[in-house]
């Protein structure tokens, strides 16, 4: 036999040797029968046909079957490993094929068909362990070499007969489908998998109408839920609601749970953030991989962010803080069972509660001189005369490292508030002093 790499997997043939005039007796003979084959062997295509006959002169002839020759690599070498799955010899009496058999023939028969044999019935398969199936009468099905007759050929879950083993993960080759429940890999025909094995590696994307392969999952998760949604999006039809910050990869969410955020009330909302960092806090600590998703709860002056661009609603720190206090207590007194993950999300809670304070603090501090800068942008519009604008406009946040005074303006004053090309909101800036923006809303 050729010299094998174990890396790959050797090409499985069956040995015809029924017109072999000289016959081997032991490991010797074989070695140096396949040494006379080889040469020829791997100038051909099992492709193209995959039972060859070898002429040996004057010793007669060997038939060489290739059992998979879908997959056999393209050309065969030297170096290709073999292994010989099976000997085809002349006529014994020992193995007679049950089938054949049946119609009154003795004919040799190499094969175990599993449904043959003892308990089917038939007077002569008494006292056998397994019944036997000649080359005429074997099947094989694709995707594995288990050989059976042609009447005892696996069936479907459905009751159809089976065409190919599936080589799945979750069926590993040991359960048979019909062809209407199978699925052909598409980049190599020879390998098929069920159904469900074949959404485990190729994932369409839930987006109506894509159909493309999708490997990002919804982060969509309720707290105590067992799992996340999972919905497969593709790259293109994710949507990321950006809960850490711009420079972090927000929750993936699929379209469904991505439109509901607007609906859903606050207090689901900081919800639906502590279960998704909690999965992915769990994510990392189990397997160490090289993924910088962001695994902590983002800061509530990013929250509050969060609410007013999803919600509109504003809400101030200290309510916030409430929210998040909340879930930590309920969890905390097991009112609020998260199973496994409890200690996940208490972990991440407490680990939050410091910046929470530092932000309320910090907020209530800006506050008062962002006030100010307000009562100034309110005093300078009521002195140009835009009296509806200056008992509309409201007070959001404000950041004093940056200089922005963040309003907020019903939609229908927001154009007159900026000007064209932005022209009167920049005049303003200029008389205020500082830098003033809308609160998307
Ligand atoms: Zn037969
Ligand atoms: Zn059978
Ligand atoms: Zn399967
Ligand atoms: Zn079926
Ligand atoms: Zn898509
Ligand atoms: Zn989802």
């Amino acid at each position: 036999m050729g010299p094998s790499k174990p890396t790959r997997t050797p090409v499985p043939v069956m040995l015809d040797l029924r017109e072999y005039r000289k016959g081997i007796s032991g490991v010797e003979d074989c070695v140096a029968l396949w040494e006379q084959l080889e040469p020829a062997l791997v100038t051909v295509d099992p492709r193209v046909g995959s039972r060859v006959r070898l002429d040996l002169g004057a010793t007669g002839q060997v038939g060489v079957w290739f059992l998979d020759p879908a997959a056999a690599p393209v050309p065969l070498t030297r170096t290709t490993p073999f292994a010989v799955r099976g000997i085809l010899e002349p006529p014994r009496v020992r193995h007679r094929c049950d089938t054949c058999l049946a119609e009154g023939r003795t004919s040799y028969a190499p094969f175990l068909c599993p449904g043959c044999g003892p308990g089917e019935g038939s007077q002569a398969a008494k006292g056998k362990p397994l019944g036997r199936v000649c080359d005429e009468h074997v099947v094989f099905l694709e995707g594995s070499l288990r050989a059976s007759c042609l009447s005892h050929v696996p069936e479907c879950q459905c009751g159809a007969q089976a065409s190919a083993w599936c080589r799945g993960r979750r069926c590993r080759a040991s359960r048979v489908w019909c062809e209407r429940h199978l699925r052909r890999h598409p980049g190599d025909a020879s390998i098929t998998y069920c159904h469900d094995c074949y959404a485990d590696y190729f994932p369409v994307c839930d987006h109506r109408g894509c159909g493309t392969t999708a490997h990002i999952r919804c982060e969509h998760r309720q707290l105590g839920a067992p799992k996340p949604c999972g919905r497969r999006v593709c790259a293109e039809h994710v949507m990321r609601w950006q809960i850490y910050g711009r420079h972090s990869r927000g929750l993936a969410l699929c379209s469904l749970h991505h439109g509901s955020l607007q609906k859903t009330p606050n207090e689901k909302l900081v919800e639906l953030i502590l279960a998704g960092t909690v999965t992915r806090f769990e994510a990392k600590k189990g397997k160490r991989t090289g993924n910088r998703r962001q695994a902590f709860l983002p800061r509530i002056s990013i929250v509050r962010h969060i609410l007013i661009n999803t919600r509109k609603s504003v809400l101030d720190m200290e309510s916030i803080d409430a929210l998040f206090a909340g879930f930590e207590s309920r969890i905390g007194r097991g009112e609020l069972d998260l199973g496994s993950s409890s200690n996940a999300a208490l972990r991440l809670l407490r680990d939050h509660a410091s910046s929470r304070r530092e932000d309320i603090e910090r907020f209530q501090a800006e506050h008062v001189e962002g006030r100010r800068h307000f009562e100034r942008l309110v005093g300078q519009l009521q002195y140009e005369g835009r009296r509806e604008m200056a008992s509309a406009v409201r007070f959001s946040d404000y950041r004093p490292r940056q200089g922005i005074l963040y309003i907020r303006l019903p939609r229908h004053l927001r154009g007159a508030f900026i000007g064209t090309g932005g022209a009167t909101v920049k005049e303003l800036k200029r008389k205020v002093g500082v830098d003033i923006r809308l609160e998307r809303e």
